[in-house]
């Protein structure tokens, strides 16, 4: 992904662009043909949910609208603002200037990728080469202390070869090696590391012949603490469902991967019943599972040190975060759109390693931190659903009820702030920048103050059942012993 955002980001500066990626290239039939064929022993995740979000729909949009008409013609769906309005708002929403740009794409991730390597396979200065495996880094030493990569080199259908470049880009994803290889030739680099707290688990389905999509009674996604859950209209009637279990729920770890296990929970959501209902749709994947989720900041140019010269990491190599956000390929469309700028910015090596390194840490620690931050609560909020004695201190129950009764109950009854709240989602603007303004944080005030009672009516539907409930259901823990 964020090889394909590199090229899309440098091709219109007109500079030559080689992408080197270690598997074969696509079946170039059918969004199918990819879905159930394309082996891609280099992700790992790529037939787990992903969307899109706005700012990275946004970036297609405006720099690539071909490659947006090229995505919808492969099934790729739109879900915009007006669709992620509850009921209640729904009969009240004008659009307004801003609204068509909030839409969420979203298909199996295997089309995505597909459709966005085709289109990038024709923009004139890029290629890309399959089977090439990069195994190491041309490293040259200008001065006693300084560092510049000058290419790499590595096996090309088998055998040994070497690329020479001006710059290097490291876009090969969480389990890259180029910025260890660096580290062990002595650069420096700063880096922090946070565990998500969560495995994920995905399973594909299709709606059958003759049917469509359940009416949406209920929000597709929830979290009930001990387990979250999001459904993924995906193309070519297909959909998918992502469950995020704690680690520390290790049962239901372990049972969540196997399919009846996985169909049975999904049953007890509201909002996804409908979905997997048999009578409805049917299994095409196993229950895919992932773990090692980690949130993890890498700076190549820390203060005090130099810089490696002609090297660059986009994408997780650089920054990782937890899919449940869906900002990992935004991440890196961003960096690649600020790497192509600062790449026109300045000609000195060094100047662009520091230039590239404080801008990105400009545009995306705001997220990072939100993400990591909330991250913690939900790690917390998981150990405590485990204990029926458990009773939160009050200063966590206010703080609790400011956001599940005033801020969630106020966006849900205000249109104004449900378009405030999304452009956040969005990575349109800065997280929780909206609440801030005084206008905002009075009528999440007003809406809090007014009670559980007289805002009964704003409340969405239950999520799910109750850990305990779910458990005794499933036959696990000491909830089933208990009976
Ligand atoms: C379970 C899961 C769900 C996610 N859901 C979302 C979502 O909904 N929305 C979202 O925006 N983000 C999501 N993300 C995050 C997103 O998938 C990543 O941020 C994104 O894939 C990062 O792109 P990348 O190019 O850095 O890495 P990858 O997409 O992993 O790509 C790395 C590429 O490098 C190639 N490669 C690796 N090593 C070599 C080598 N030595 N030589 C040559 N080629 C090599 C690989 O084959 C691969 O093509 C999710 C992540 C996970 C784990």
């Amino acid at each position: 992904m964020a090889g394909l955002c590199l090229a899309l980001a440098l091709s219109p500066t007109g500079r030559p662009v080689t992408l080197l990626e270690r598997d074969a290239a696509p079946p170039d039939e059918s969004a199918d043909q990819a879905f159930f064929d394309w082996n891609r022993r280099g992700v790992g995740h790529l037939r787990h949910s992903h969307a899109f979000l706005a700012r990275l729909r946004n970036l297609i949009k405006a720099n690539h609208p071909v490659l947006l008409a090229q995505l919808l013609d492969a099934g790729a769906r739109e879900i915009g603002f007006a669709d992620m309005l509850p009921d209640g708002l729904k009969a009240e929403y004008r659009p307004e200037p801003g609204d068509a740009d909030m839409a969420v794409l979203t298909s199996r991730r295997t089309t995505l990728e597909w459709v966005m390597r085709a289109y990038v396979e024709t923009l004139p200065n890029v290629e890309i080469v399959s089977s090439a495996l990069v195994r190491g880094l041309i490293v040259e030493r200008p001065e006693p202390d300084q560092l510049r990569v000058a290419g790499v080199t590595g096996d090309l259908v088998g055998a040994p070869h070497e690329w020479r470049a001006d710059v290097v880009i490291d876009a090969g994803g969480k389990t890259s090696q180029a910025i260890e290889m660096l580290i062990e030739a002595g650069a420096q680099v700063s880096e922090e590391t946070e565990g998500c707290g969560i495995l994920y688990y995905t399973r594909h389905y299709r709606l059958l012949p003759g049917l469509d999509e359940p009416p949406r009674t209920a929000p597709g996604t929830g979290d009930l603490g001990f387990i979250k859950y999001g459904l993924f209209p995906g193309d070519n009637r297909c959909f998918s469902i992502t469950l995020a279990v704690p680690e520390i729920e290790m049962e239901l770890r372990q049972s969540v991967v196997r399919p009846e296990t996985f169909d049975r929970i999904c049953a007890m959501f509201p909002g996804i019943a409908p979905w997997t209902d048999p009578a409805r749709s049917e299994p095409i994947s196993k229950v895919f599972g992932m773990g090692d989720l980690n949130s993890r900041w890498r700076s190549l140019a820390p203060p005090d040190q130099r810089a490696v010269q002609g090297f660059f990491a986009v994408g997780d190599s650089l920054i990782r975060t937890n899919p449940l956000y869906g900002r990992g390929c935004s991440f890196a469309a961003i960096e690649a759109h600020i790497l192509a700028r600062v790449l026109e910015d300045a000609a000195d090596p060094s100047t662009r390693a520091r230039l590239y390194d404080a801008r990105v840490k400009a545009e995306l620690t705001p997220y990072f931190d939100d993400m990591r931050s909330q991250d913690r609560a939900a790690i917390r909020r998981a150990s405590n659903a485990r204990d029926p004695a458990y009773k939160a201190p009050v200063r966590t129950r206010v703080l609790t009820s400011f956001v599940n009764d005033g801020v969630r109950i106020a966006v849900r009854s205000d249109i104004g702030l449900m378009r405030a709240a999304l452009r956040d989602f969005h990575m349109i603007e800065p997280p929780g920048a909206w609440l801030k303004r005084p206008g905002a944080m009075a009528k999440v005030l007003g809406v809090w103050a007014r009670g559980k009672r007289r805002n009964a009516d704003l409340y969405p539907p239950s999520p799910g059942p109750g850990r305990r409930e779910m458990m005794q259901t499933l036959g696990l823990g000491a909830e089933a012993a208990a009976g």
